[in-house]
């Protein structure tokens, strides 16, 4: 098993900008957000736990209802799943890069879409997939809500940055997994749920098969219209039943490893 750099040294929240020219332009910094004075210890979390619980309001405001989703949006440090000198923008409602030409989905698509997992029910989900773990995040929040998370991954680069930056957080119910997700993961299924974070033409067969009845998978996919849609799919006795809901932006469901 690959070891971790010794001391690989976190991101402290808020962190302090380099001096010079900024190497992302485009992005305003955390809204009356002070310059901090100095650079906060590391693991010093009560900063960033307001700026947290901003953001969760935030999410509230557009709809955000469910309470364990929201208690989870609140526990997850999103910070410090994003390179330090992106830690200020952690909190606000964006994707950001994350290696590789990926990005951390935003925080109100995690919502959103586990939200829907969790389908109105008020207990833990059983055993959930998750295709694309990128930095680990959007995996640290599923399992807060579910007993158990398999998460797969197909670039080793950032399966491995995943492992890095969850070693921070005991989660021993979740299970970080390097290989190609469109095969689903068949020795943990049946699934009481399934969410990619990639969005493929279509939804895999694979994906449908691995939920157990009763189940449900929402992922991004390809509609009629050739648009990126949130897709919901439920594993009924009689049948599947497929939903389409609003258009998204993921990155692509690529097949094979890397
Ligand atoms: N949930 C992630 C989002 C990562 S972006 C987070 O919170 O950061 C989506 C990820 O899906 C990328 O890292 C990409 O490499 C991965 N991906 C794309 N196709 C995949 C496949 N077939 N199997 C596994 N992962 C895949």
């Amino acid at each position: 098993m690959k070891q971790p750099p010794a001391n690989r040294p976190r991101p402290a929240f808020p962190a302090r900008l380099p001096s010079g020219p900024a190497p992302q332009p485009a992005r305003k910094p955390l809204a009356a957000t002070p310059a901090p004075q100095a650079v906060l210890p590391q693991g010093l979390g009560m900063d960033s736990a307001a700026v947290r619980a901003a953001m969760v309001r935030k999410l509230q405001a557009q709809g955000l209802a469910h309470p364990m989703v929201v208690a989870a949006m609140l526990a997850v440090e999103r910070h410090r799943f994003v390179d330090s000198a992106l830690v200020n923008q952690a909190y606000e409602d964006t994707s950001l890069p994350i290696g590789l030409g990926q990005t951390i989905s935003k925080p109100s698509v995690v919502a959103r879409m586990i939200e829907l997992l969790l389908h109105g029910r008020h207990d833990k989900l059983g055993r959930v997939l998750e295709i694309g773990t990128g930095c680990g995040y959007q995996a640290a929040v599923l399992s807060q809500v579910a007993r158990e998370v398999y998460s797969i991954e197909r670039l080793k680069g950032l399966h491995d940055k995943a492992r890095d930056n969850l070693r921070h957080f005991r989660v021993p119910n979740l299970h970080l997994l390097f290989g190609d997700g469109m095969v689903g993961f068949a020795r943990g299924a049946p699934y009481a749920a399934i969410i990619a974070a990639a969005g493929g033409e279509d939804i895999p067969a694979a994906w449908v098969d691995q939920l157990a009845v009763g189940g449900r998978l929402v992922a991004p996919a390809v509609t009629a219209q050739g648009r990126q849609n949130l897709v919901v799919v439920d594993k009924t006795p009689t049948g599947v039943v497929r939903t389409e809901l609003e258009a998204v932006h993921f990155v692509p469901l690529k097949s094979g490893i890397a």
